[in-house]
């Protein structure tokens, strides 16, 4: 272990079994049976204590041998790479697949393994919009697109887009787009 290091063994155990990401780029940590390395922040399985080293940066991981996680990507710049993003990527592409389903905040949250009030703090924090507010634009956009090119009624429309009810598709309409839906449909047909 390096001499440099700033903090003591203790503490970068700690934050390592508990992922925490205040300590990302302040140490990173090796593994020597995988010989990977990762920010302490990595939601990989911790490591058991005697297989641990501890490095202050990336180049010490690197000349010791060792390999960047591809999940915590150590080796992309701090500023640049944000774990987040990744989340809130994932987090969309779910709802972009899953909108026509009952989706709570309790599913999504639990396809990508955070609490729902994390996650929805995340995905504001991200995107400036609450996960909720995203499904509904995601809902409204496709029913849109239903409106124009299919045959099915506004009722339908509102089913197949994931609303359990009309009232609340008229009022998620209505806020998206300015209009209802019954309007817009005419509108687009000419
Ligand atoms: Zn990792």
């Amino acid at each position: 272990m390096d001499e440099k290091m700033p903090l003591t063994k203790d503490c970068m155990w700690k934050a390592v079994i508990s992922c925490n990401p205040l300590y990302d780029g302040l140490f990173f940590y090796g593994v020597k049976t995988t010989g990977i390395f990762c920010r302490p922040s990595c939601k990989s399985k911790s490591p058991s204590i005697n297989n641990i080293l501890y490095f202050a940066n990336i180049d010490e991981a690197i000349k010791a041998g060792l390999r960047p996680c591809k999940r915590c990507r150590p080796d992309l710049a701090i500023k640049r790479y944000n774990p987040y993003l990744e989340n809130v990527r994932q987090i969309k592409d779910m709802i972009q697949n899953h909108y026509d389903q009952h989706l709570t905040l309790e599913k999504i949250a639990s396809k990508v393994n955070v609490s729902p009030y994390h996650l929805n703090r995340m995905f504001k924090n991200e995107t400036g919009e609450t996960p909720r507010s995203y499904l509904e634009k995601v809902r409204i956009s496709n029913a849109k697109k239903m409106l124009i090119s299919s045959s099915h009624t506004i009722a339908e429309t509102a089913h197949q887009v994931g609303f359990l009810n009309l009232s609340s598709f008229y009022k998620a309409f209505k806020k998206h787009e300015g209009t209802t839906p019954g309007n817009f449909k005419i509108k687009q047909k000419g």
